[in-house]
């Protein structure tokens, strides 16, 4: 079978700075990791080998640096990896990066299961996976959070759907986009981080992709304009309660009432 797995390098700080003027992540000089989520990813894909036989390759759109998260997957039991990079990739939104991702992925070819982390913590918005199967017209579902069954030609998943759940049997190729807690990620295994740095990366621009219209790519093909971004402001006026425990509980009480967010008669 094969497997493919979409990991995304992300901020590892929490400390990101934007640019006042244009509202863009200044992401230069700063710590970077695997988007958490997509370790998720790797290990069910892991998993699904183990039962059913296969090769597992890793894509990333990103900077030519994004590299260190393919070798952190070889680590992780990764087969393959593929980075594609373009500068006119850049400023992609939901569109342009689920269309960047499904192209790349066509020139894996036969492709059986995609997986997916179920977001990001930098672009947050657990579309990208949906937006690839849409891109490549097959089945998806998103939330997965068991691991039911799986043969050659099928796959059954538990969802999670908030309030309740939904199994679903999906035929082959199609995607998930996987919960946290799936199965409990690996530490990565000293031999094959060794042997990682070694392994070949396979890197692809635009003129590789079948689908070469530029004004489909980056900033060019991304509809969605930031049209401001901002830290939230925070607020000074705290107050703080002193004295022993009961003194302190008297005043919040006090206050809780003076703000009527409680009133008297609540207390019983
Ligand atoms: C309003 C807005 C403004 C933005 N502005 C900027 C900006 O100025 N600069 C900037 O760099 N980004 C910006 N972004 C973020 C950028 O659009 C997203 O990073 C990108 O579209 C991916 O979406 P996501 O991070 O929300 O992924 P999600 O949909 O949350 O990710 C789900 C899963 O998809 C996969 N995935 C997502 N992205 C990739 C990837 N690149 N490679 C491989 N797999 C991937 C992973 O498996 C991930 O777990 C902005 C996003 C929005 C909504």
């Amino acid at each position: 079978m094969k497997i493919v797995v979409c990991i995304k390098q992300v901020p590892g700080t929490q400390d990101v700075k934007v640019d006042p003027n244009t509202g863009v992540l200044l992401r230069s000089g700063i710590e970077t990791k695997m988007n958490p989520y997509d370790l998720y990813a790797l290990e069910t894909a892991r998993k699904i080998k183990e039962r059913v036989g296969g090769l597992i390759t890793v894509i990333t759109m990103g900077p030519p640096a994004a590299k260190a998260i393919i070798e952190e997957a070889y680590s992780l039991g990764a087969d393959a990896g593929l980075l594609i990079t373009d500068r006119k990739f850049a400023g992609a939104d939901v569109l342009a990066t689920s269309l960047t991702l499904a192209s790349g992925i066509k020139t894996i070819g036969d492709v059986d299961l995609i997986l997916c982390g179920k977001q990001t913590t930098d672009g947050d918005t657990a579309q990208v996976g949906p937006a690839i199967a849409e891109y490549l017209n097959i089945p998806h579902v998103s939330w997965v959070l068991e691991l039911l069954d799986v043969s050659e030609k099928d796959i059954i998943v538990k969802q999670d759907l908030g309030s309740h759940y939904a199994n679903s049997s999906l035929p082959f190729p199609c995607l998930l986009t996987v919960e946290k807690d799936i199965f409990e990620p690996q530490l990565p295994s000293y031999l094959l981080k060794q042997a990682a740095k070694d392994r070949k990366i396979e890197v692809i621009s635009l003129h590789d992709l079948d689908n070469n219209d530029e004004t489909q790519y980056g900033l060019a093909g991304s509809p969605t304009q930031v049209e401001k971004i901002f830290e939230p402001e925070t607020k000074a006026d705290a107050i703080e309660f002193i004295g022993n425990s009961k003194d302190q509980a008297q005043a919040l009480y006090s206050k809780l009432v003076q703000l009527k967010f409680v009133s008297k008669e609540d207390i019983v």
